[in-house]
C-alpha cells in the first residue's frame, strides 16, 4: 500500500506538532514504530488517507464514532446548529433538552453538568467526592485509564501503559500518594485497601466494563455490586467512569446492565456524537456540593455549547432506534468467530474478550481478567497483527490495550471483507 503522502504529512507534522500527534496513543510507539497514517476524509464505515487508500474503520475515534463518519443526521444537525450561532455563554434550551434526554436514559443522573472532555468529567467527580466526604484518597483499579488529570496518571492504562510510563513525570509524589491502586476483578484486594485506608477514602473509581487494558468485563454479575457495597460500608462514594461504556453496549449505562447504582458517573465520547464533550452527574445531594449551589468549584467557557449539545441529542436519537445494538453485537460476534477460527487454524494463541459490539484480541492463551494478564500478552505479535491489518485496509487502534469498535454503520459487506482479511492476517502471523 502506497503511503508516500501520509509519510510526507507526518514528517511535516513532527516539525510543528510535538511528536507529530495531538494525543500520544496515535503514535506508533507501541506497535514497533512506523509512520502513523494521516487521514483526510471519512464516509460511513470507511475512511481514506491522504494517498487515497480506503480503510474500514474499527478505531471509531477511540470510541465516539458509533455512527461512523459524516452520518447524515449528525452532519445536518451540525450545520443547522452552526447557522444558529455556536456559542452564547448563557443558558440554552439545547443543554436542558440534552440533560433531560440523558436522565431519561440513565435515571441515576439526578443532576448533571456538561464539560468538554472525559478527563474533565472524571477530574471533577473526584473533587466532588472529596468535597462531599471531606476525605482525600481515591481508590482506582490498575490499568484503568481515567483521563490525564494528575491524580489519574497513577497506574493508568490505555495510552500511558502502552507507552510504558504508567506514572507520568510531572505528577507530584504527594498526588500519587493520594491514589491507591488495586487489581480489577479482585474483591479481596479492594477489601484490604479499604480496611487499611477506609476512613480516608473519598471514592472508589472504576470503569465498570474496562476498555483501557483491552475489553475486560467484571468477573461475574455480582462484582460491581460488591465493589459498591464495600465502598459504601467504608463511607466512600463510588464513581463509574462510563466515558467509553455509556451508550456503547445499549441505550444507557453499563451500570444498568448490572443493575447497580453508583453515586456519580463520568461520561464522554459517544454522548457528543463525535464533537468534544464530557459530562458528570449522579446523586442530587452529592452534586449539590458543586458551585453555584455548593463549595466545590467547576466551570467551563465551552461547557454545554450548543453545537455539542445538539449533536449529542441527534446521536442519541439515532441510537434509540430498535435493534441497533443487537446488530452491532452480532457483527462483532462474526468478527470474533472469524478471529478464533483463523487463530486455531494457523495455531496462533489468542484470547478474545468481547462485550456487545466491542472486543479485544489478546495474543496469549490465558484468560485476561486484569491489567497484569493484559500486560503478559504478546506485544510483538500484536504489532505485526496491527500492521498487517492496516496494510490490508482494516484500521484499529495501534495498541494491544485498546478495542475493536463495531459501529452502527458497518455493513455485512464490511464484515465479510474484514473476515477475509483476518484469515489472511493469521495465515501470515503463523
Ligand atoms: N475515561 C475513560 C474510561 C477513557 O477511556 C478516557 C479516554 N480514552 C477518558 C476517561 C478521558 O477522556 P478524554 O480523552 O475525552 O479526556
Amino acid at each position: 500500500m502506497n503511503r508516500a503522502q501520509s509519510d510526507l504529512w507526518f514528517h511535516r507534522a513532527e516539525s510543528v506538532i510535538l511528536g507529530g500527534v495531538n494525543s500520544p496513543s496515535r503514535s506508533y510507539k507501541s506497535v514497533g514504530g512506523g509512520t502513523p497514517i494521516v487521514m483526510s476524509r471519512g464516509e460511513g464505515s470507511k475512511f481514506y488517507d491522504v494517498d487515497g487508500n480506503e480503510y474500514i474503520d474499527y478505531l471509531a475515534g477511540y470510541g465516539p464514532s458509533i455512527l461512523g463518519h459524516a452520518h447524515p443526521e449528525i452532519t445536518r444537525t451540525i450545520s443547522q446548529a452552526a447557522s444558529d450561532g455556536i456559542l452564547y455563554g448563557t443558558p440554552t434550551t439545547s443543554e436542558v433538552l440534552f440533560a433531560e434526554q440523558l436522565r431519561v436514559a440513565i435515571p441515576d443522573l439526578e443532576r448533571i453538568r456538561f464539560v468538554n472532555s472525559g478527563t474533565e468529567a472524571v477530574m471533577t467527580t473526584i473533587r466532588v467526592a472529596r468535597a462531599y466526604t471531606g476525605r482525600t484518597r481515591i481508590i482506582k483499579f490498575a490499568g484503568c485509564y481515567h483521563g490525564h488529570s494528575d491524580a489519574m496518571l497513577v497506574a493508568a492504562g490505555s495510552g500511558p501503559s502502552s507507552m510504558g510510563v504508567p506514572d507520568s513525570a510531572g505528577v507530584t509524589k504527594s498526588t500519587a500518594e493520594e491514589v491507591i491502586t488495586v487489581p480489577f476483578n479482585d474483591l479481596d484486594a479492594l477489601e484490604q485497601a479499604l480496611a487499611t485506608h477506609g476512613t480516608d477514602v473519598a471514592a472508589v473509581l472504576v470503569e465498570p466494563i474496562v476498555g483501557n487494558f483491552g475489553i475486560v468485563a467484571p468477573k461475574d454479575d455480582q462484582y460491581l455490586e460488591s465493589v459498591i457495597q464495600l465502598a459504601h460500608h467504608h463511607g466512600a462514594l463510588v464513581v463509574f467512569d462510563e466515558v467509553i461504556t455509556a451508550f456503547r453496549f445499549h441505550y444507557g449505562s453499563a451500570a444498568q446492565l448490572y443493575d447497580v447504582h453508583p453515586d456519580l458517573f463520568a461520561l464522554g465520547k459517544i454522548i457528543g456524537g463525535g464533537l468534544p464533550i464530557g459530562a458528570y452527574g449522579g446523586r442530587r445531594d452529592v452534586m449539590e456540593k458543586v458551585a453555584p449551589l455548593g463549595p466545590a468549584y467547576q466551570a467551563g467557557t465551552m461547557a454545554g455549547n450548543p453545537l455539542s449539545m445538539r449533536t449529542g441529542i441527534s446521536c442519541l436519537n439515532v441510537l434509540r432506534q430498535p435493534g441497533i445494538y443487537d446488530e452491532m453485537a452480532a457483527r462483532a460476534k462474526r468478527l470474533v468467530e472469524a478471529t478464533t477460527a483463523a487463530a486455531q487454524r494457523y495455531r496462533v494463541p489468542v484470547t478474545v474478550n468481547r462485550v456487545g459490539g466491542a472486543f479485544t484480541v489478546f495474543f496469549g492463551d490465558r484468560p485476561v481478567r486484569n491489567y497484569d494478564d493484559a500486560q503478559a500478552t504478546d506485544s510483538k505479535q500484536f504489532a505485526r497483527y496491527y500492521h498487517l491489518l492496516a496494510d490490508n485496509g482494516i484500521l484499529i487502534a495501534p495498541s494491544k490495550y485498546e478495542a475493536w469498535f463495531v459501529s452502527a454503520v458497518h455493513t455485512d459487506d464490511d464484515i465479510d471483507k474484514t473476515c477475509e482479511v483476518i484469515e489472511r492476517v493469521f495465515h501470515e502471523l503463523a
